[in-house]
């Protein structure tokens, strides 16, 4: 036992004893917490499973769960015999679990320390009966910097779920060997949490109608059914999970009232929403270029305008011709309200304004008109941006880089041979490497990075605040990963490699930009294939 390599397994696998063991006690609590009756029934059992932690634990040498645990029991010893719990020892003993957990999720996250990138925090649950499946679906989904666990036992994803609410869970209908067993386990699950977790069901054997409505009932978004290839599977979980995050909308607020902006901005605030309020009618302009909103919400009357004369002002601009605008007022009459419509208004709020109100219709709006901008500015196969706003934005990143005296990098990239995976495998499959590699992109780069699909099988990206050698070295480190990644097609796997050229923002012109890369790209299709170039180096 001298190897310390052995010694080390041991270590993880006594450690794992104190993590089981402080999930069974933070299980214990799900029991007590909100529900202050349980609390005598259940304190017996919650006393003796922290005790028995708080042993191991020290024994083991985990300081921080030993502290956590005795934290515990030291709350339950100095609470009276059979009295409920009263708010104040709620909530202590509500901080003592959280930490109890933090140290259970540290200790679980040291585990990947030997994975070079970095993982979303939320994970995915993967519960198949088909165990090659789920390891197989593991190895992939790392690849696209998820952090994915598969379990063997509805009781083992139980207690995850518990410990760790997942982005969403890969479920078998049958997990757990009969008919149903896997939905079974979902709605209880589902039960515990306020909102529920989207769920990908699948099944090799069940598609019936039957099946199929009871999975939709408990958060079943997806239903596949004969089972499909892991690629698909992927996509559908890159939708469910918070790389799609949506950005909170950007709200701008005019009202002459300072009251009512405050009112306002509280209200949005506390929706998620990024807001910029103005008072004074004439910093509209201003306020427009500034924030850039993607809804405006206009007072309808202010002293020196009204709302449907700014209105038509924010209509002229060519850039915010479909930009929701409602207008809020104390107006009830609703010819008034109709005739504000036709002056290029989306909508109309009554003061005062109920919150929820307000909320709900701006979520209705934002949403629409993202979509329609999608619809502009977007391509449909990869949900980058097109060649025509790819080359808008790096206009706009050269006026920014100028403006900040900041480097700035714009790099070309096509796939290699892709005709050749079109041959050989089909055009579906093909598009299907092109979506991997723009969730690739998306996943490994910066927010601040642009990446758009420039056309067939070539993407440009624009690094701004990034010097040439730095761009270089991100996107070799890019390729080197994409070109492991197994892309599937039925039963087989293959590999796809690209090669890439970079150039270095000289204080040209976006064209000449362009033109650089493109020759570098170029260089590095020239010089074999499956490499970066940067321009000028060559
Ligand atoms: P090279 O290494 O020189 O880039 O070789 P290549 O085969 O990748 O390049 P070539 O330009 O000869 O072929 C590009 C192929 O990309 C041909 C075209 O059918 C395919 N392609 C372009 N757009 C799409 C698409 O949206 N989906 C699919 N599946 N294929 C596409
Ligand atoms: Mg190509
Ligand atoms: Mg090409």
């Amino acid at each position: 036992m001298s190897d310390p390599s052995q010694q080390e397994k041991l270590r993880q696998h006594f450690a794992r004893r104190v993590t089981t063991q402080a999930r069974v006690v933070l299980d214990t609590w799900q029991k007590i917490h909100g529900n202050s009756d349980s609390f005598t029934a259940h304190r017996e059992e919650f006393t003796a499973a922290t005790d028995k932690l708080v042993r191991y634990a020290h024994r083991f040498e985990m300081a921080d769960h030993a502290a956590a645990g005795g934290k515990i029991l030291e709350l339950l010893r100095n609470h009276p015999a059979n009295t409920a719990l009263d708010v104040h020892s709620e909530r202590q003993l509500q901080d003592a679990a959280d930490a109890l957990a933090r140290s259970t999720l540290r200790r679980t996250d040291q585990n990947d320390t030997e994975t070079p990138h970095q993982f979303r925090r939320t994970p995915v649950y993967i519960a198949l009966e088909n165990e090659e499946m789920a390891n197989r679906l593991i190895r992939q989904l790392e690849f696209f910097g998820f952090r994915a666990s598969a379990f063997n036992s509805a009781k083992e994803l139980t207690e995850a779920c518990a410990l760790h609410k997942p982005e969403t869970i890969l479920m078998d209908v049958n997990f757990g060997g009969s008919q149903h067993a896997g939905i079974a386990t979902i709605e209880r699950l589902q039960a515990r949490h306020d909102t529920p977790v989207p769920i990908i069901f699948m099944s090799d054997e069940d598609g019936s109608i039957q099946t199929r409505l009871r999975a939709s009932r408990c958060g079943g978004e997806e239903f596949f059914y004969p089972a499909v290839d892991p690629g698909q599977l992927i996509e559908k979980i890159e939708t469910y999970t918070h790389g799609n995050t949506v950005e909170p909308y950007r709200v701008l607020v005019l009202d002459d009232s300072r009251a009512q902006a405050k009112f306002m901005e509280t209200v949005l605030k506390k929706a998620g929403m990024t807001a910029y309020i103005i008072t004074d009618p004439m910093e509209i302009i201003h306020a427009l270029d500034m924030f850039s909103p993607e809804i405006i919400i206009l007072d309808m009357y202010m002293p020196g305008c009204t709302g449907m004369e700014i209105a038509r002002v924010i209509r002229q601009q060519d850039r915010f011709h479909s930009v929701p605008i409602i207008y809020l007022s104390a107006e009830e009459d609703v010819s008034k309200q109709l005739h504000a419509m036709s002056l290029g208004g989306d909508d109309f709020l009554t003061k005062p304004i109920d919150p929820k109100h307000l909320i709900a219709t701006l979520h209705n709006r934002g949403r629409r008109a993202r979509s329609l901008l999608a619809l502009m500015i977007r391509d449909s196969l990869t949900g980058l941006y097109n060649h025509t706003h790819t080359l808008h934005l790096l206009d706009q990143e050269i006026v920014r880089a100028r403006q900040k005296n900041q480097p700035l990098c714009f790099a070309m990239l096509d796939i290699d041979y892709f005709k050749k995976v079109n041959d050989t495998f089909g055009h579906p499959i093909g598009d299907r490497v092109l979506r991997s590699l723009s969730m690739f992109l998306k996943q490994r780069l910066r927010k601040t990075d642009h990446i758009g699909r420039y056309g067939g099988e070539e993407f440009a990206i624009i690094l701004p605040d990034t010097r040439p050698t730095d761009a270089r070295n991100v996107l070799n480190e890019i390729r080197e990963r994409f070109s492991e990644l197994q892309q599937p097609a039925g039963d087989r796997e293959f590999n796809v490699t690209f090669s890439c050229g970079v150039a270095a923002w000289n204080n040209n012109a976006s064209q000449t930009l362009c033109e650089n890369a493109d020759r570098a790209l170029y260089a590095s299709k020239e010089h074999g294939r499956n490499c970066v170039i940067l321009a000028d180096t060559w």
